[in-house]
């Protein structure tokens, strides 16, 4: 078994106290299927102050961080391909910056790293991180959403919870994976009675647990009736009612059945019955 190894450079190591320590990155990290370094920036500063920042050139407000401790810091390792290398195909590692600049982060990404031997995580601060680190040194810029955070540590974070769990053997039930939402090229029909439904690119469909009624709320009936059929069929028709609802966007990217489109056509027609009648009240 190959260990999938992720290094993180930051000026706060301390913020990754904690969130590595739970759930399956913390399983993964102790069974051996991942290991993650954290590496301070600062161990790679010169000066007694131990100076990671300066102000940027051509004026301008804050300050950015310096390329000298991230590019010594990343040549420290000393076995880390070269950005030529990891920019041809078939590459097995990958220096990320974070950058809400960069390539937004989705399913399909975190899937990609997933396949990979190494990611290295670069974090910004301030306004942000010399450009040369993006020009000579990382081979991407990743982006977690489409909002200004203050650094990439929780980015970084974000990444390592999201490509952990995609890595074989990291959580128990591998196929649960692949029935989440977002979930592309997922086939869409698995056999067996905890497999009544993939994600396919949808959002996931709603989930229950007991008890069958809490204060009045009571669990849909189909789920507890045991005909796998309906609950595939029901599960589905959710998946797909939840994705017009909050995702419409998603829907122009998934391949639909004629099942799925006779399903989404039942749904338009109860929400516009819907509507009219709210209309009339
Ligand atoms: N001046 C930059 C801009 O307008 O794009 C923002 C810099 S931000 C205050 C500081 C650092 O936070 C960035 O260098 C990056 O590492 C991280 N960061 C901010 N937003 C991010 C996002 N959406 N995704 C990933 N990292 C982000």
């Amino acid at each position: 078994m190959t260990k999938y190894r992720i290094d993180i450079l930051t000026i706060f190591p301390d913020f990754f106290r904690g969130p590595l320590d739970y759930g399956i990155v913390r399983r993964a990290r102790e069974t051996g299927l991942v290991e993650i370094d954290i590496h301070d920036l600062r161990a790679f500063t010169k000066d007694k102050h131990r100076t990671v920042d300066d102000r940027p050139f051509g004026g301008g407000e804050g300050m950015v961080l310096k390329p000298e401790p991230i590019f010594e810091c990343l040549e420290s390792f000393g076995d880390v391909a070269s950005r030529e290398l990891r920019l041809s195909p078939g590459a097995r590692q990958s220096v990320i910056l974070l950058s809400a600049q960069g390539r937004r982060l989705d399913q399909t990404l975190a899937a990609e790293l997933s396949t990979l031997d190494r990611i290295v995580l670069i974090c910004g601060r301030y306004e942000g991180v010399d450009e040369r680190i993006s020009e000579h040194l990382a081979d991407r810029e990743v982006s977690i959403g489409d909002y200004v955070l203050s650094g990439g540590e929780l980015g970084a974070m974000v990444i390592v919870d999201t490509v952990t769990r995609l890595i074989p053997g990291a959580v128990g039930n591998q196929a649960s994976t692949r029935q989440e939402s977002f979930t592309e090229h997922a086939e869409l029909t698995v056999d067996g009675p905890s497999s009544t439904c993939v994600s396919g690119g949808l959002l996931d469909y709603p989930h229950y647990t007991r008890p069958a009624d809490f204060r009045g709320m009571a669990v849909p009936e189909v789920l507890m009736n045991g005909n796998h059929d309906q609950i595939r069929s029901w599960r589905r028709k959710t998946a797909l009612a939840k994705t017009l609802r909050n995702r419409p966007d998603l829907l122009e990217r998934v391949a639909l059945t004629a099942d799925d489109k006779e399903l989404l056509a039942q749904i338009k027609l109860a929400q516009s019955i819907l509507t009219q009648s709210n209309g009339k009240n």
